[in-house]
Order: C-alpha cells, then structure tokens, then sequence
C-alpha cells in the first residue's frame, strides 16, 4: 500500500515486512530525536466564540528528521507509547509549551491557556502529576494556563483511580479536557462522573453537520447538555464558514480547525493573538 509520510514523500510497502522495517528504523531514530532536537511545537489556535479573541492554544509536536522528512505525530505517537518513549516526549512537549508560555507572558502576548495532549497509557501508567507539578514550579507559571487533553480510552480502564489522579490535578489548578469526545465508549455516564472543565467535540461530528440533521441535534445538545454540566465545549476540525456559523448558533464557546487556523509557529500566534485582541 502506499502511505503519505510527509508533504512530499511517499512510501510504497509492498509488505508488512517493509513497514517493520520502518516502524524498527523510526523507533531507532525516535530514541534521539529529542536529544538532536528534531522536534518542534506548533500551537493551534482555540478561537473564543463569541467575541472572536484567540487567546488559547493547544500544542502539537512535530518530528522533522532529516532524510526522512516530517513524520505525523498519528505515526510516530502510537510508536512511543508501544515503547516507553511517551513519558519523555511528553516531557518535552510540556517543558517547551509552558516555556512559551511563559516567554508570551514576559512580552505581553495574552496567551492565557495552552493545552497539551496525554496519551491515555502515560496517564495510566507514568506519574502525570508529578511531572505537571514540577514543571509549573519550575517555570513558575500559574496552573490555571495549563489544561491537560486527555481521551476517554485514558479513564475507562480504571474510573476511580482516574478520577482521583483528575482530581488531585484539578486541585492544583491545572485544567483538564476531554478530547475526541464521541469517539470512545463514552457514556453519559461518565459525562457527570468526571471532574473535567471542558469537553472537546471530535471532528467526525462536524464533518457532516451542515448537511446531516440528526447530527445537528446530537451535537447541539451535547453542547448544552456539558454546558449544563458546568463545563465549557470546544469543537474541533471546523473547515467551513457554515460549519462555524451553525456551531456560533449553538452558543459553543471555542472553535477550533483550519477554517480559523492551522496549528502555527509561536510568531504566528502571537500576530493573530494581537490582531484579534479585545481592547
Ligand atoms: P488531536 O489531539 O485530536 O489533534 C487534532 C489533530 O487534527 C491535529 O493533527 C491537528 O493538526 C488536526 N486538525 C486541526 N484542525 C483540523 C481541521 O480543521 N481539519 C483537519 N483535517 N485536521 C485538523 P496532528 O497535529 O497531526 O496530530 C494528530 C494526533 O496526534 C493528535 O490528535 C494527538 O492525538 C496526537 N498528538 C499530536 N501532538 C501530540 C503531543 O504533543 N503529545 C501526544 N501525546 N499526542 C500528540
Ligand atoms: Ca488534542
Ligand atoms: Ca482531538
Ligand atoms: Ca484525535
């Protein structure tokens, strides 16, 4: 099969043998790619529904190697979290994310969140909280800025202890969302079990909408139903001005795709954070 890898790159496999080639060469490669500083952050802005302002951004890692190019992080992610790795790479992504932050806070740029995706098997297993916890107290950063993305398949296994760890998080400051809300096991159940502060609506809801009635409803209910809740609704993956313009009807209070911005470099978001800004 073929598979695109990079903007300009594509690989042909013409066996699973071929792409464990891959997967044992990209592993080798991911061990040092933070070390040979391969990676770099982009920030996707979450624009503010209601008054247009951008002023919340979620980071997502980027691994640009040299001859293999740009490798998407729905590659080389799954691969990190199979071998260890996540829990260092999760390091980093937060180290870096809350050290822009914290370069936006001493020239003025009015960044005042920035999320960061946990991959489920590093919030089972690895210490989540700690690491959070030192880094804020290091880069002395305010744990309101900082909201942790984490996916439903994060707490299903275990709900009581997942509960508890969100919990102890929140009770630092730190804000947690749910991420690709719709796509899991997800109940209604858990909806109000769970100490989260915003819920992210997937993509695969917004795709259709404008064209799709039943989707209309599941999803402007959903919205009212967390805002109900107390928690505050992102939707993600909008592409087009109706899809955004049905979604402002339903009084969400962030949108987030390509329709308003790609996930950009930190100078981008601070132009847009600046030319959007509320005085
Ligand atoms: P995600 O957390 O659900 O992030 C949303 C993905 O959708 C991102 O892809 C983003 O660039 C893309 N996207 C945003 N708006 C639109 C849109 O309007 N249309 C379309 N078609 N796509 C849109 P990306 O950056 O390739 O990341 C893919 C996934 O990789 C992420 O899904 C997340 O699960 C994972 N990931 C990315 N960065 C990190 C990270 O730093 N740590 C961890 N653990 N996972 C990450
Ligand atoms: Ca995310
Ligand atoms: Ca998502
Ligand atoms: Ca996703």
């Amino acid at each position: 099969y073929a598979k695109e890898i990079g903007r300009n790159t594509i690989q042909i496999y013409s066996s699973s043998v071929h792409s464990n080639e891959r997967g044992r060469y990209l592993l080798s490669e991911l061990r040092q790619a933070a070390s040979r500083e391969q990676f770099t952050l982009r920030y996707q802005p979450k624009v503010t529904a209601t008054t247009s302002e951008v002023n919340k951004v979620e980071a997502l890692i980027r691994w640009n190697h040299p001859s293999l190019g740009s490798i998407s992080p729905g590659e080389f992610i799954p691969l990190a979290e199979k071998n260890g790795l996540i829990v260092s790479i999760t390091e980093w992504v937060m180290r870096t994310a809350i050290h822009q932050m914290k370069v936006w806070e001493e020239s003025g740029i009015p960044i005042d969140r920035v999320s960061i995706n946990v991959s489920a098997i590093h919030f089972q297993y690895g210490n989540v909280y700690k690491m959070v916890h030192d880094l804020v107290g290091e880069y002395n950063m305010a744990p309101s800025k900082v909201e942790l993305e984490i996916t439903e398949t994060s707490v299903m296994k275990n709900i009581d202890e997942a509960v508890n760890t969100l919990d102890h998080l929140r009770k630092l400051g730190i804000r947690i969302a749910l991420d690709d809300f719709g796509t899991g096991l997800s109940s209604l159940n858990y909806l109000q079990r769970l100490p989260i502060d915003t819920l992210k609506i997937d993509k695969s809801f917004v795709d259709d909408l404008v064209h799709d009635q039943k989707q209309q409803s599941i999803v402007s209910t959903i919205i009212s139903l967390a805002q109900h809740l107390g928690m505050e609704v992102t939707v993600e993956g909008v592409e087009h001005a109706d899809q955004a313009d049905l979604l402002h009807s339903y009084s969400c209070d962030y949108i987030q795709g390509y329709y308003y911005f790609k996930p950009l470099l930190p100078e981008e978001v601070e132009k847009a954070c600046l030319l959007h800004r509320k005085i």
